[in-house]
């Protein structure tokens, strides 16, 4: 079996030691930790990865212009990586996703890359629309497999494909959307989270349309919201304010850059039977608008973009994290809660919680971590694979315990 699976599949091996990353369950193998090639593997090929001995570790996916040269996709290196491999892998997803996803929601994400087995691989289901992402050369050369068992399994009514993004072209590929399957539609959907409705715009919107990942967030800062002010931050299309508002704000204001966001914010809200006017929807810029107001609030929502979109960034962005944090912290009742999200890669949780720390000193004020927040159970993560884990938060008190002991 092993002498024909060998000639099956072009064969990689690892410098000494360098076994150990994917004995430990990590599925990146560095081109530094490559010791010799054999085969000529072109970018996306499937590759039998061997430790110094020649044992098989495991079977992955090869791509030589990139840093990550190795993408594991299984440890059994009897399988083969075929049409019957993705759909299997598929059904377990989506298994996964049935014991998860309540009967009140309709958009959830299915496949988390890594964390599902699909190295480079993002798809979300709106409904009956599915839209995906391909980032790596790998999974570009499975493109067809996965898309016959995607509509095999879910028979949705379209695919669409927004496979965009410098990992993408590192990895060689040129940037592509459009429907791939089914009804062309325009972008706009209804969705439906935890019973509330959103429209989404899959096609014009930021990444694939609505930030699933906050749904866990969003169910959690909408039960604390009861009676309360609150300033929504970054507010995208008026997600997290929905749910505040559904919790019994007194007023949400919602915040965003984008003025197209803001349409959908207030689009959203008069869904779900609330109005603009009672929960003002504000297009600015969030930096230059917490200097400038004076109000104070019982809660505020920071969920920013990823300021840090390459290594090299992460001073710059770290500045820019602690600037609206200090800015929220000052603008915080006492008693008030901050909940502040990176979902930048390369902003460690330690360093962010530095961050936020030091933001917290600068405004004098002494702040208690309440819960520490991630994506919902639907972006699942190895152990072993700890940069998969792109979005952490914190929700946080504005609370001086000693104060208050007389
Ligand atoms: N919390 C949202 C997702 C936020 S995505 C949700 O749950 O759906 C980040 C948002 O920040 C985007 O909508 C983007 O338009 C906005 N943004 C980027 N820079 C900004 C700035 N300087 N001020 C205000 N909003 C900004």
């Amino acid at each position: 079996m092993r002498r024909m699976q060998e000639m099956k599949y072009p064969q990689i091996t690892l410098k000494k030691g360098r076994e150990a990353a994917i004995r430990r369950g990590h599925p990146w193998v560095f081109s530094g930790s490559i010791a010799a090639i054999s085969g000529d593997p072109a970018a996306g090929d499937i590759v039998f990865i061997l430790d110094c001995r020649g044992q098989p570790l495991a079977l992955g996916f090869f791509n030589p212009r990139t840093d990550i040269a190795l993408r594991v996709l299984t440890e059994n290196c009897e399988k083969n990586i075929d049409a019957g491999f993705w759909l299997e892998r598929l059904r377990a997803a989506l298994g996964l996703r049935r014991r998860i996803i309540n009967a009140r929601t309709n958009a959830y994400r299915l496949i988390n890359a890594d964390g599902d087995g699909f190295p480079g691989l993002i798809v979300d289901v709106y409904d009956l629309v599915l839209v995906i992402s391909i980032t790596t050369a790998g999974m570009e050369k499975q493109r067809k497999n996965i898309v016959g068992a995607l509509v095999n399994l879910l028979a949705p009514s379209a695919i669409y494909e927004k496979s965009a993004g410098k990992s993408r072209r590192q990895e060689g590929l040129d940037e592509t959307s459009g429907f791939i399957f089914g009804r062309e539609e325009k972008g706009d959907l209804l969705i439906m989270e935890n019973g509330h409705k959103f429209v989404v715009d899959f096609v014009g919107g930021q990444k694939t349309g609505f930030f699933l990942d906050q749904r866990v967030n969003r169910e959690k800062l909408g039960a604390l919201s009861s009676d309360a002010q609150i300033l929504n931050c970054f507010s995208y299309t008026g997600a997290f304010s929905v749910y505040c508002c559904a919790g019994g704000a007194k007023k949400v204001v919602s915040l965003d850059i984008s003025k197209s966001a803001g349409e959908y914010a207030v689009r959203n809200l008069q869904l779900n039977g609330f109005s603009e006017k009672q929960h003002p929807v504000i297009e600015a810029d969030a930096f230059g608008y917490l200097r400038s107001q004076m109000e104070l609030y019982d809660m505020i929502i920071l969920d920013p973009p990823a300021f840090a979109k390459a290594k090299g960034d992460v001073n710059k962005a770290s500045r820019g994290y602690k600037d609206i944090n200090l800015q929220a912290v000052r603008r915080l009742k006492r008693g008030g809660l901050l909940a502040t999200f990176s979902c930048s890669n390369f902003i460690e949780e330690d360093l962010f919680n530095k961050i936020v720390l030091s933001a917290a000193r600068d405004a004098h004020a002494d702040v208690k971590i309440l819960a520490r927040l991630e994506a919902g159970s639907d972006h699942p993560v190895s152990l072993g694979h700890p940069e998969g884990r792109y979005l952490k938060g914190l929700l946080l008190c504005k609370y001086d315990g000693r104060l208050d002991l007389k």
